[in-house]
């Protein structure tokens, strides 16, 4: 049964990158009616984060990318956490250390610290020495007993080309000379990632390992731990790498990463899935909008290509307002937006109001800005409507006694009497051109030049509300 996993590390916000690995660890699984766990990789201690593990979790419920298995619902091979596995851990390096493939080291910090810098003076790789890795069994032991604190390192063997097999990128070999004497248990009895990942990727029967491409430099360890253990090596796929348009890494300074910041900002989280999905994949049709369970009916590891593929905000941006536009029900759009209004707007007017300002919407958090001219004590800027006259103060008055007039008169007040009431009007000023005579009466009307389209924007303010609006305006003058 295919079987992928999501590992992450519960050391701070969840990455836009994350999502991307979890998108696929969802697709693959549920594409081969497979199983998708969740596994928190919680053994660092001095990077652990208190509520990072409950933030991923929100992330995944609203991406609707839910796992089967995993630390908050259980499963076959818990315990998911793996603070809470680490008998397991020494059981296996034991096994390693039995089998001559990990070794006792002893080395002090401030060998080691020495060791770096001198490496560094030298320009060489900070890499382990191997000073401890020909100790004999006495000196060990000897150790041992004197209770001397120490580590355990991975015995990478020597002259020998590491073949790694990375699905989209094929066989990558490295020179065994390259690869560290990894530390595989440390001195507080906690693992690494490297040896805790693999026991429990083993354990758990995961058969594809989907990860992100920063990993693909540590796979050499993965694959000899595999080897020592005589285990079967799963599938193996490094997650490209996602890029700013210039094609610099996405990160915190250049783009957004924060899963967070997506969320504040309104974009749907059916419009993030369907953009990363199409980033290193191209869907079989070309198409460009598709649902999750089409991505997942076509999706396959294999057509991913491994080049760097581009985050480009401003197409994320285009296809959220697409969504927005055209794929939301009314309905769904309605109960959405409702959660990123800050403003006093009854939902009688909210849904009045939508099919207007959705054009113009491209996240949702925009509603604030665009429904502004519907909050009752917006003051009408003077300043404001004689710039966009470009009349006199005498002119502007006498139009606005005028409007005034057509729109009291008005018993119907729809959008239809609305327009000729201001169209007619338009004939008896045949001086004013007629962008500055409309924007005059969008101003007055509204206090913004930009807002939905006039005649249905005051409809929706009402009679009272804008007739108050024209007043206070000619007050002013
Ligand atoms: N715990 C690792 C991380 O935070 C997981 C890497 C993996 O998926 O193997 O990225």
């Amino acid at each position: 049964m295919v079987h992928t996993r999501f590992a992450p590390s519960p050391t701070g916000f969840v990455h836009i990158g994350s999502i991307y690995s979890v998108l696929l660890d969802f697709a693959v699984a549920r594409k081969n009616h497979g199983k998708f766990t969740i596994r928190i990789e919680d053994t660092d201690r001095n990077r652990y984060v208190a509520d990072a593990e409950a933030k991923l979790y929100e992330a995944i419920d609203w991406f609707g990318l839910q796992e089967d298995e995993s630390s908050r619902k259980g499963g076959k091979f818990a315990p998911y956490h793996q603070s809470e596995r680490l008998a397991v851990y020494q059981e296996y390096v034991q096994k390693l250390i039995t089998s001559g493939n990990a070794y006792y080291c002893f080395c002090t910090t401030e060998r080691l610290d020495q060791m770096r810098k001198d490496q560094q003076k030298s320009g060489k790789p900070p890499m382990y020495d191997k000073h401890c890795r020909n100790l004999s069994a006495e000196e060990v032991k000897a150790n041992l007993d004197k209770k001397i604190p120490y580590v355990i390192r991975l015995k990478v063997p020597e002259n020998i080309d590491i073949e790694v097999n990375d699905l989209i990128r094929g066989k990558i070999f490295f020179p065994s000379k390259d690869v560290d004497d990894q530390v595989l248990l440390k001195s507080d009895g906690f693992p690494t990632y490297h040896l805790a990942a693999i026991v429990d990727d083993h354990l758990m029967e995961i058969t594809h390992i989907i990860r992100g491409e920063e990993w693909l430099p540590s796979s050499p360890k993965h694959v000899l731990l595999y080897q020592m253990f005589g285990w079967q090596m799963p599938v193996l796929f490094h997650t490209p790498t996602l890029r700013n348009p210039d094609k610099t890494k996405l990160s915190k300074r250049k783009g957004h990463t924060n899963v967070g910041w997506y969320q504040d900002q309104g974009f749907l989280p059916e419009a993030i899935l369907n953009f990363i999905g199409q980033l290193g994949w191209t869907h079989p049709e070309g198409k460009e909008i598709f649902s999750l369970e089409e991505f997942v009916q076509l999706f396959k590891l294999e057509d991913v290509s491994p080049a760097g593929p581009v985050f480009d905000e401003t197409k994320l941006r285009w296809m959220n307002g697409k969504y927005i536009r055209e794929i939301l029900s009314e309905d769904e759009l309605f109960e959405r937006i409702k959660k990123y209004l800050t403003l006093a707007i009854s939902d009688q007017q909210l849904k009045k109001v939508i099919p207007l300002i959705k054009e113009r919407l491209e996240v949702l958090s925009q509603v604030n800005d665009l429904l502004q001219f519907l909050l009752p004590e917006q003051q009408i800027d003077v300043e404001l409507v004689k710039k966009q006259s470009k009349k006199t103060e005498e002119e502007i008055k006498k139009l606005l006694i005028d409007l005034q007039e057509a729109l009291q008169t008005d018993e119907e007040w729809t959008v239809q009497s609305i327009e000729l009431d201001i169209r007619n009007l338009k004939a008896s000023y045949p001086d004013w051109g007629g962008r500055n005579y409309f924007m005059t009466i969008r101003v007055v009307t509204t206090a913004f030049p930009v807002t939905p389209p006039l005649f249905e924007s005051i409809e929706v303010l009402g009679k009272e509300l804008v007739l108050k609006r024209v007043e206070s305006v000619i007050n002013k003058l």
